[in-house]
């Protein structure tokens, strides 16, 4: 009986035990969980925060954080200002510039900005003028003003030099240069034949109006030079003034260029350099003498004449003439002919068997051939 009793009281104590734990027995089986979502699968933090933390060993100690309101803010920087300057000029080639007389001068020009690095270019404003062709010492000066109204000037000097020439060759040789002005014509296909025939060179100083681009062409393809002579050979017109004067040169210029693919850098003057048509303007031969040679183009008159302008001038008369000055100029001479005169070009043949009999050599002027320059009369 005391036997019974005790089992029974053990049997309600796991009962109770049992009841206690949650009632589960080890034989219930595991009910299936459902198949956790992507979206479940990853915490939130909420579910973080709800968390009760394991008040284990293995738990990381909490860093405690400030409230918000006591956190204080990194400082932002405060930009650097600019600093408030005048406007700056930069002149593109410096301050200093040295250029080679020409018919024209081109400002490289400049840039400008104010102290907020806005540009001012365009406001620039340049005062003062290089006269290109005449040698000397320009200022020019650059104006700018900004929106507050500072204002900043600079200034370039530009130095205008003569051009160079390279060194004149005397031809080893009796030398004579034929040169042949007012042309070119329909003689002158004549006139490259018989040069042709005897391997001769020869000079051809062109009037541009004629427009005679082909024989131009032929002359300079067969080894003959090409100057310029002018365009017009109107001496009232082109010895007006310097200006006048640069326009009928560089029309005749563009005349050769296009016969020849290149500019050239000899001419001679209409009525040569000794010339007394230019008197409309007193002195212009005395300053264009001058500025042409510094802007590196040379001028040839000559010291032997053919006299074939004259209204008495026959074949004959114009060889005699040439012969007798190559007879007095053995280093070298320069002869002047005219090929739109027929009697000049049927000259030549006989002033070529003369000169190659003689030891004379027939050759084409350039920038290294001696030169002849006669005492200017203005
Ligand atoms: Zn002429």
């Amino acid at each position: 009986m005391k036997k019974t009793g005790c089992a029974m009281l053990l049997a309600v104590l796991f009962l109770c035990l049992l009841f206690a734990c949650g009632g589960e027995t080890p034989a219930a089986a595991p009910s299936p969980s459902p198949e956790p979502t992507k979206e479940a699968a990853i915490p939130t933090e909420e579910s973080i925060d709800v968390a009760p933390t394991p008040a284990s060993a293995t738990a990381l100690p909490t860093v405690p954080t400030l409230p918000p309101e006591l956190i204080t803010p990194e400082p932002t920087p405060e930009p650097t200002p600019l600093p408030v300057t005048d406007p700056v000029i930069t002149l593109v080639g410096g301050e200093e510039l040295t250029v080679t007389a020409d018919f024209t001068f081109t400002d490289p020009g400049c840039s400008a900005n104010d102290w907020r690095q806005n540009d001012l270019t365009d406001r620039v404003r340049v005062s003062g003028e290089v006269v290109s062709y005449l040698v000397g010492t320009y200022d020019l000066t650059y104006t700018v003003t900004d929106d507050d109204g500072r204002t900043t000037k600079a200034v370039r000097r530009v130095s205008v030099v003569p051009a160079e020439f390279p060194e004149i060759v005397m031809p080893p040789e009796k030398t004579v240069y034929l040169t042949f002005d007012d042309g070119p014509c329909g003689n002158t296909a004549t006139l490259l034949d018989v040069l042709k025939k005897y391997d001769a060179k020869a000079t051809f100083f062109v009037v541009g109006n004629k427009k005679r681009t082909d024989m131009i062409k032929r002359a300079y393809e067969e080894g003959h030079s090409i100057g310029v002579h002018t365009y017009t050979h109107v001496y009232k017109s082109l010895y007006k003034n310097e200006q006048a004067f640069f326009e009928d040169f560089l029309k005749t210029q563009e005349v050769i260029r296009e016969a020849t693919g290149s500019y050239t850098r000899i001419f001679r003057f209409p009525g040569g350099s000794a010339n007394t048509a230019s008197r409309v303007n007193k002195g212009i031969m005395t300053r264009l003498t001058k500025i042409m040679e510094d802007m590196g183009y040379r001028y040839f008159d000559w010291n032997v004449t053919g006299g074939d302008s004259g209204s008495g001038a026959t074949t004959e008369s114009i060889k005699k003439r040439v012969i007798s000055g190559l007879k007095t100029h053995t280093d070298f001479a320069i002869v002047l002919q005219h090929d739109i005169h027929m009697n000049s070009v049927r000259a030549v043949e006989s002033i070529l068997k003369w000169g190659t009999e003689h030891g004379y050599t027939f050759r084409a002027l350039d920038l290294t051939s001696p030169y002849v320059h006669s005492n200017v009369q203005n």
